[in-house]
């Protein structure tokens, strides 16, 4: 299975301030992430005759390009079954169709990864999975409240390393060869900030920044909104599994 990648520049919350998009297959060919037009993604999408358009998310920073290309190339557009209205809102422009786990478009086959957000999906062809903001290469994914979900995103990763493939295509940043190396790196970064978090809750914090404040060592400054809504998320999913007692503004130990 053919695959290019064309980084776009976006403004991205991810540090390489530039999303990547992906062109599969050649003829009937399939864009995924289209997160604004450039000159390369023009030449990709014609070179490849693109019939088929989605995105592995509709975030901000992944979908810009999307009603153009459907347009200029008289694409498919796809988006996940239920997810339609959350689509539309994004790109300006209706689904044709949808997909849900399992589905086959141009030869790449969808896995549902919710967790970074809730229609968050992967797709895989061949041994190579495009993973949007599933999984990056250097430091972390954003899972914060109130769209983030700690525990379908690490159940997400978890299906991601069993399915073992040889590479992954990230929304942002290089290609991963190592996959379960990354994956390990992802889940235990997870875990390790839980853990300090619910420390936190254990030694008397209550507060929601008094627990952030605890569970970061280093100096969120600007990054502390994010810090926050990712210390609320892991609130979440504590609070659901009986660990914490949690209101959304503070939290006291079970
Ligand atoms: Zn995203």
């Amino acid at each position: 299975m053919e695959l290019r990648q064309v980084s776009v520049p976006t403004e991205t919350l991810a540090p390489t301030g530039a999303t990547n998009a992906y062109v599969l297959g050649r003829g009937d060919a399939l864009l995924v992430d289209p997160a604004g037009r450039t000159d390369e993604l023009d030449a990709a999408v014609e070179s490849r005759d693109v019939g088929h358009v989605l995105v592995t998310h509709a975030h901000p920073d992944h979908v810009g390009a999307v009603a153009h290309y459907a347009d200029a190339c008289d694409a498919t557009v796809w988006a996940r079954a239920g997810r339609e209205e959350r689509f539309e809102r994004a790109t300006g422009i209706a689904p044709d169709r949808t997909f849900r786990e399992g589905t086959a478009i141009a030869g790449a086959t969808v896995l549902e990864t919710p967790g970074h957000a809730p229609d968050h999906v992967a797709l895989a062809a061949d041994g190579t999975m495009l993973t949007g903001d599933l999984v990056v290469s250097a430091g972390s994914v954003v899972v914060g409240a109130d769209e983030g979900d700690v525990r379908a995103y690490l159940t997400s990763l978890r299906r991601l390393y069993a399915r073992n493939p040889d590479r992954l295509c990230p929304g942002h940043g290089p290609t991963i060869d190592d996959p379960r190396t990354e994956i390990e790196r992802l889940l235990r970064h997870r875990l390790d900030r839980e853990a300090k978090i619910l420390d936190a809750v254990h030694d008397g914090a209550t507060a929601l920044d008094e627990i952030l404040d605890a569970a970061y060592e280093k100096d969120l400054s600007g990054v502390r909104e994010l810090a926050r809504s990712t210390t609320a998320a892991h609130l979440d999913k504590l609070a659901v599994e009986g660990k914490v007692e949690w209101d959304g503004d503070r939290a006291r130990p079970t």
